[in-house]
């Protein structure tokens, strides 16, 4: 599940629209995500850290919603 820093939404990943081709940062998959409530932008940050060999999830906000 992704959800929206902005506004709350939560959904699939399915359910946010992808605005470019996913990248690689570190051992993170990065996607920048578009909500479909609110418009805001957002990075979503997707990884199993090679230390703890944990999954590591969290998002960084790029673009506030639009009016
Ligand atoms: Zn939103």
């Amino acid at each position: 599940m992704v959800k929206c820093p902005f506004c709350g939404y939560d959904s699939s990943e399915e359910g946010f629209k992808l605005l470019r081709k996913p990248w690689k940062f570190r051992f993170y998959t990065v996607k920048r995500i578009e909500c479909p409530k609110c418009h805001g932008v957002f990075n979503y940050y997707y990884g199993v850290s090679p230390r703890s060999n944990k999954v590591s999830v969290f998002v960084i906000r790029v673009r506030p919603r639009k009016r």
